[in-house]
């Protein structure tokens, strides 16, 4: 097998950091499967951001890599970058 061939998604995680990701990845994945078995319908599934706070899934981003969900503010600290303000919902001015 050539492990040089495969994609390269490493992250500037230390190995602590990944294992923290992992545990928080399969809480997550714990919650959603909780809220299924109770019948939540998925427009009100809430997923927990590592930093605690409970968030409906549509206003999380969902890393490409670790698969972990993060609240806005989370993600921006993940990836190490800043949404720019233009992105940032549509303002109506008017
Ligand atoms: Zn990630
Ligand atoms: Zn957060």
């Amino acid at each position: 097998m050539n492990y040089a061939a495969l994609p390269f998604y490493e992250s500037k995680a230390t190995p602590e950091e990944k294992q923290q990701e992992r545990i928080c990845l399969r809480k997550q994945i714990e919650l959603i499967l909780d809220q299924e078995r109770i019948k939540v319908p998925m427009q009100h599934v809430r997923i927990r951001c590592g930093c605690g706070k409970l968030i409906n899934w549509q206003y999380m981003f969902r890393c490409l890599y670790c698969g972990v969900w993060f609240c806005k503010t989370c993600a921006e600290e993940h990836y190490g970058m800043r949404v720019p303000e233009s992105f940032v919902g549509v303002q109506r001015e008017s």
